[in-house]
């Protein structure tokens, strides 16, 4: 994690010398190249100390004067825990207080300083519990570029930080640009912070990451910039960190994961067109997504417990690059349990075969399409007949065989014979079976009237 930060660094110093003196780098677009002869001294911190805080803060904040006392404070105010002693001393002492040592990034042996939570900000929970000669210690250069990393820092409520990496300088540079400057994702008065988005409110730190990056491929799409972003977001990852007190998660979205959501995104937006006549008020590229999305949720009451499942669901299909049909049932269970309308998410069909032939899942995508039409057929014959509590049965059904029998025996009310064989077939994994097909039945018996 510290290399991925490092490299944005590098990337915000490089276009730093290139703005502030751009006859000097003329022709220069390669950030090792304009970096090469680049002496973090002393002089250069004092007079570059306030950029990489322009950019992380906003300059509405933090402007050429502003004290570094209240540098410290903007910090603090973005989470950064400031201990009072370095609070009221000030930046630059952090800088300039060095001793021998060894750099624990680079290695150089020279003069040191001890790392404190701005300069590497994913360092500073276990720092609190690291022994000192464990702590980092870093030379001025490499100090300096981790600091100017929070030119590319992103936030979103006081828990959720992340940044984009990249190996290739121009695809970070492409990406971050994008993030800031195309997608008008920040908060104005707050920058890189995240937006408030209206149309989604989310809790939890998968939730969350999943909609930001919705809506930055949206803002794209609307842009014609799509194209662009698919050409480097194979080459780029995002880095997240959530959690509060002493315990911080990370996790890492590969460039692969970032390209499948990108492409899943946009046929989604690119679907939505197809339902045009449905639905007046809510704009074509939100249509699937926010019909879906903002109803996979369960009234508990309270906005995080509601959306839990939901930020599960989410997790799965970022860690697995699969969809977890069994959270999607418990939370459609939930639904009709607690008469919540509508009892499923719309538009189930189609975000789930979007998301199997997107992810290139096609095995998955022929199991689910066929024991989903089991299921919808069962729910079809049931509706309207005193049989439609039934569906409780074959949920609560525990192990293959008794889903096996227990499917028999609503056949056998409804005199009816369907091929059950697609059960059999997915035996070890009948959880998902029953999922699957208690998700279409629901569907058929309280859905839109379509197999949608
Ligand atoms: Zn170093």
């Amino acid at each position: 994690m510290i290399d991925a930060y490092y490299r944005n660094g590098q990337l915000f110093l490089a276009e730093l010398l290139k703005r502030k003196d751009d006859d000097k780098y003329f022709g220069m677009d390669e950030v090792e190249e304009i970096l090469k002869d680049l002496a973090i001294d002393d002089n250069f911190i004092k007079q570059n100390l306030r950029e990489p805080a322009k950019e992380f803060i906003g300059e509405i904040t933090i402007g050429d004067k502003t004290s570094e006392r209240d540098i410290l404070k903007a910090f603090k105010g973005k989470g950064f825990p400031i201990s009072s002693r370095s609070y009221n001393a000030g930046i630059t002492p952090t800088f300039f207080k060095t001793s021998k040592g060894e750099c624990s990034y680079c290695g150089n042996k020279d003069e040191v300083l001890n790392h404190v939570s701005y300069i590497f900000p994913f360092f500073r929970k276990i720092d609190s519990i690291t022994p000192d000669n464990n702590k980092l210690k870093l030379c001025k250069k490499c100090a300096f570029t981790l600091y100017s990393g929070m030119a590319y820092l992103y936030q979103k409520g006081a828990e959720l930080l992340f940044f984009f990496d990249s190996y290739n300088f121009k695809s970070l540079k492409k990406i971050n640009h994008f993030f800031k400057k195309e997608a008008d994702l920040l908060d104005p008065s707050n920058k890189n912070r995240i937006r408030k988005f209206d149309r989604y409110p989310t809790y939890h730190p998968y939730d969350t990451i999943f909609i930001i990056f919705f809506e930055f491929v949206k803002r794209l799409h609307q842009k014609n910039l799509l194209p662009e972003l698919e050409e480097v977001s194979n080459e780029v990852r995002l880095l997240m960190s959530y959690g509060s007190g002493q315990i911080y998660h990370y996790y890492v979205l590969e460039g692969n994961l970032i390209n499948k959501l990108t492409r899943f995104f946009r046929t989604l937006m690119e679907k939505g067109k197809e339902f045009k006549s449905e639905q007046n008020n809510i704009p074509m590229e939100d249509l699937i997504l926010s019909r879906f999305f903002l109803n996979l949720r369960i009234n508990k009451g309270k906005f995080e417990e509601d959306t839990r499942l939901r930020n599960l669901f989410v997790e799965y299909i970022i860690k697995n690059e699969k969809i977890n049909f069994e959270i999607i049932n418990e939370i459609i269970m939930g639904r009709i349990k607690d008469k919540t309308k509508p009892h499923v998410p719309p538009y189930y069909k189609t975000f789930i075969t979007t998301f199997l032939e997107v992810f290139g899942l096609s095995e998955e995508k022929d199991m689910f399409e066929r024991l989903n039409g089991l299921g919808y057929s069962l729910g079809n014959r049931m509706k309207g007949t005193n049989l439609e509590s039934y569906i409780w049965e074959v949920f609560r059904a525990r192990g293959a065989e008794e889903l096996y029998n227990v499917l028999v025996e609503l056949q056998l009310k409804l005199k009816d014979s369907m091929d059950l064989r697609p059960l059999k077939e997915h035996e070890d994994e009948w959880r998902k079976v029953k999922a699957i097909i208690v998700n279409g039945m629901a569907n058929a018996l309280y859905g839109g009237g379509k197999s949608e």
